[in-house]
């Protein structure tokens, strides 16, 4: 083996949303002497690859919503040209390099070490990093931290790979005239939402009869019938037999569905997979230190990010509990103080209930909470009161009937108290009111709290503190 060549208090393998978040605080506020190893770019999935790519985007897809709206408010905009997708993405791209210099910058001022190279465990204590350069550093650490996110699925149908994946949908560098999108989760749809606006003939296809299954069923119900309002092609039931590269840089798809069960194909220019992640682990030594994985592969860390090795932690992705980016930062910041913050902090530790998140579909879902099922399940269909309501957006008064997007809202209530356990909404502005509200969730309010609020008028939010 070869001779330690460094060594440190800890050691973070994954310079993405949670591993940074946790090095920076484990060294910038409690001067633990911290090395961070990145093999791809700093800032992680999130940054490269996720959530600050995709939002730009689809903002890009919201102005296009917008300017096509603008006529029912009497703007004649004429375009000149059509959108110049080319433009827009490599500006995108460089905004993206900006973020990376201000990442690096980041771990600078908070002096960790960081080491550009792929990293794997020798051992409980060792880490071995093969450097951009091919020589490797042997590092010996007191504690060790396994932040190293995950990768998309693609799956073994004949011809899966002629698709791409999200990490791919970045890469694009015109816009596909006719997509395929092969998944149900937040991914799928929020790319299908994003194809869709910018002017690509979108086809999404999903297993079952809905998509975001996870989702209370309102928002189930009410998000696919407005993506097929708006001609996104949704292909329930549907399963692909092979993909078929044809002569001019096409491709076709064989696959059935509902409405086909015998069989259809389908001539696109881009297949686009979003049927979910993997944890990225393959050569990272887990047996080496003898680190516990479950039936998926994903690293098993307790609520304290403490995997089965005393000195070895890991979150986010990785993990696979909840994978969003506020998550893995949050618990990379408890994992920090709980290491390295003095005594007051040793029981440090995210409190992983009641965490909101929001789906940028075309308009936008936000949900915090139990689902009206999971609710009643928990607390038994008595102790359970719904309020719900539909309505249609002063925004979209001046179009045509047609024209209009839903918004629909629920609160599930439990108990006499009627605590609000589930808040689930969807229409335009979703994204940016549940932040809000999710913190009088957070802290245990009543429906009569939420009437107690007086309204803000004309607002869509309003809606939530006036339901009867
Ligand atoms: P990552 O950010 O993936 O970081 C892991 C890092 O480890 C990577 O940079 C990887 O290169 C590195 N690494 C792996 N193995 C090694 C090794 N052996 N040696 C050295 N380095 C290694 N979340 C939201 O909250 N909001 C959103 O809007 C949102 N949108 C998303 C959109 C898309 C398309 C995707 C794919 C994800 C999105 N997410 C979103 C999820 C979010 O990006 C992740 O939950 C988050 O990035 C997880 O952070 P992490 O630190 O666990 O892993
Ligand atoms: P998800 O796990 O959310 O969804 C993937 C879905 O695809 C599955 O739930 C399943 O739904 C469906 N699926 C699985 N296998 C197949 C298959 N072979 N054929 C067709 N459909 C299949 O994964 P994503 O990749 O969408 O996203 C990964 C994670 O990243 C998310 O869970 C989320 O935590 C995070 N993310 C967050 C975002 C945000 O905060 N806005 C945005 C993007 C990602 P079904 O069982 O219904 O078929």
């Amino acid at each position: 083996m070869a001779p330690i060549s460094k060594e440190c208090d800890f050691l973070v393998i994954g310079g993405g949303s949670g591993g940074l978040a946790c090095a920076r605080r484990a060294s910038g506020q409690w001067g633990a002497k911290t090395i961070a190893v990145e093999s791809n770019r700093l800032g992680g999935t999130c940054v490269n690859v996720g959530c600050v790519p995709k939002k730009v985007t689809w903002n890009a897809a919201a102005i296009a919503e917008t300017l096509h709206e603008a006529a029912a408010y009497g703007f004649n905009i004429k375009e000149t040209s059509p959108f110049d997708f080319t433009t827009f993405k490599h500006k995108r791209d460089d905004y993206i390099k900006r973020l990376n210099g201000i990442y690096e910058r980041n771990l600078e001022k908070d002096h960790v070490e960081y080491l550009h190279g792929r990293a794997h465990l020798l051992s409980k204590n060792e880490v071995e990093v093969v450097l951009d350069s091919g020589s490797k550093e042997t590092i010996r650490a007191k504690k060790i931290l396994l932040a190293t996110g995950g990768h998309p699925n693609i799956p073994n149908t004949p011809g899966a790979e002629l698709g791409i994946t999200s990490d791919g949908f970045f890469d694009l560098e015109t816009l596909p005239k006719r997509v395929a999108l092969v998944g149900a989760g937040y991914i799928a749809v929020e790319m299908a939402g994003m194809f869709h606006h910018l002017g690509s003939e979108t086809h999404l296809f999903i297993r079952h009869e809905t998509f975001l299954r996870t989702f209370d069923p309102m928002i189930q119900e009410t998000i696919i019938k407005e993506y097929e309002r708006q001609g996104i092609h949704i292909h329930r039931n549907s399963s692909q037999s092979r993909i078929v590269k044809k002569d001019d840089g096409w491709m076709t798809m064989h696959y059935t569905d509902k409405a086909s069960p015998d069989g259809s194909t389908l001539d696109i220019d881009c297949l686009l997979w979003a049927i979910g992640r993997n944890p990225e682990v393959e050569d990272l030594g887990l047996d080496k230190a003898g680190v516990h994985q479950n039936a998926k592969g994903q690293i098993i860390a307790d609520d304290y990010q403490n995997t089965n090795v005393d000195n070895i932690y890991s979150l986010g992705d990785v993990c696979g509990k909840i994978e969003l980016t506020p998550v893995a930062i949050a618990a990379g910041r408890q994992l920090a103080n709980r290491l390295f913050g003095g005594p007051q902090h040793r029981t440090a530790k995210l409190d992983y209930t009641n965490i909101p998140s929001v789906v940028f579909a075309h308009p936008e879902v936000g949900s915090i909470g139990l689902t009206e099922q999971e609710a009643r399940d928990k607390f038994g269909d008595g102790n359970i009161k719904v309020y719900k309501t539909d309505f249609t957006a002063m925004y979209y008064a001046m179009m045509p009937a047609e024209a209009k997007p839903p918004t629909a809202y629920k609160l599930v209530c439990a108990g006499e108290e009627e605590k609000v356990v589930g808040l689930h909404i969807l229409g335009s502005g979703s994204a940016e009111m549940l932040q809000g509200f999710g913190v009088a969730v957070k802290m245990g309010a009543r429906k009569r709290d939420f009437d107690s609020c007086v309204a803000i008028h004309p607002t869509s939010a309003e809606e939530l503190v006036t339901m009867k």
